[in-house]
């Protein structure tokens, strides 16, 4: 009876989770494409203006003073041209940002994460093995046999319940993605967050002196106080997620994988033994196979290309480091 109770709360909140996915994935982008919208009609035009006001007030002194030497005209000039490599600067790296924050978005949502081969992948003497286990023991089964699916589970694959199959090296399940983040699209998510947040300090900085300053006589727009507190607050919450998910990554462990881990050295420590994460590559080789730079220059690491996980090239290395 409680079971039962159990199970229908599970399946309502579940159904709840799965539909509030959507609104979550349209809530995220208008709040992305306004903070865009101000950034590019307020305050990058405040930037471009400032530069104007300044270079002419030079071009005026210059009118007043008519005898200008050659020094000071050259000292003008290169400002000028500072000045303007700076405000083209700015506008080239606000598109760049903003192009690499919905391309990784986007392709987070819609890449899918990576799926356990399925029954039509099996020979139906296999399915029938397959579907009549009833129990299982977890102890001796982990990582092996999902339980839900009653399938075989592939290394590192983990079962979402939101999803209702088994996920490649899942991470977790994002409601802001409406998605699981695992083997096939981690690496979009990690650079998502990436440049949102290096975005929204940016931001950030830019709209200090539209608040705290005399820009506007007195008068504060709401559109730029709201800038400035989102990016802020956005900022805080968006770093302790990324370095947080930055350490999983330079220590090859997933989310789920971290907490299996915590408990696997706990037990190992109270034998009086070391337990060592058996994917840990080392930090500089976890990285260059997370992003996908293996075989490039490693400034790559942040370009927009495929998030897929090479498992046996991952295999491999596994395979050489136990080796030794
Ligand atoms: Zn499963
Ligand atoms: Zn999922």
């Amino acid at each position: 009876m409680a079971q039962s109770f159990v199970d229908k709360l599970e399946n309502v909140l579940t159904l709840f989770l799965r539909c509030i996915g959507p609104i979550f994935v349209f809530f995220a982008s208008s709040l992305i494409l306004w903070i865009a919208y101000v950034h590019f009609s307020i305050l990058l035009p405040h930037q471009l203006s400032t530069f104007r006001l300044e270079n002419e007030n030079n071009n005026n002194n210059n009118n007043n003073n008519n005898i200008v030497d050659s020094s000071q005209s050259k000292g003008i000039t290169l400002k000028y041209s500072l000045g303007f490599l700076y405000i083209v600067f700015q506008y080239s790296i606000s598109i760049y940002l903003l192009f690499s924050i919905a391309f990784n978005y986007i392709m987070t949502i819609i890449v899918p994460p990576g799926n356990t081969p399925r029954d039509s992948d099996y020979s139906e003497q296999e399915l029938i093995e397959y579907k009549s286990i009833t129990h299982i023991k977890r102890s001796e089964t982990y990582n092996k046999f999902c339980v839900t699916c009653r399938l075989p589970k592939i290394e590192r694959a983990h079962h979402c319940q939101l999803c209702k199959t088994c996920v490649l090296r899942m991470d977790h399940h994002c409601p802001w993605v409406n998605n699981c983040v695992g083997q096939n699209n981690h690496r979009y998510f990690i650079l998502f967050l990436l440049y949102l947040l290096v975005s929204c300090i940016y931001v950030c900085i830019l709209s200090i002196p539209h608040v705290f300053g005399d820009i506007y006589g007195g008068y504060l727009p709401f559109s730029t106080l709201m800038t400035f507190v989102l990016t802020l607050t956005i900022s805080l919450a968006l770093g302790g997620l990324f370095f947080w998910q930055f350490y999983l990554v330079m220590t090859n462990q997933t989310t789920i994988e971290f907490l299996h881990n915590r408990t696997q050295s706990r037990k190992a420590k109270a034998r009086g033994e070391v337990y060592k994460n058996p994917y840990h590559l080392g930090i500089a080789n976890n990285l260059r196979e997370f992003f996908k730079v293996t075989n490039l220059p490693w400034y790559y690491f942040a370009a927009p290309m495929s998030s897929g996980y090479d498992r046996n090239l991952a295999e491999k290395k596994r395979e050489s480091v136990d080796a030794v």
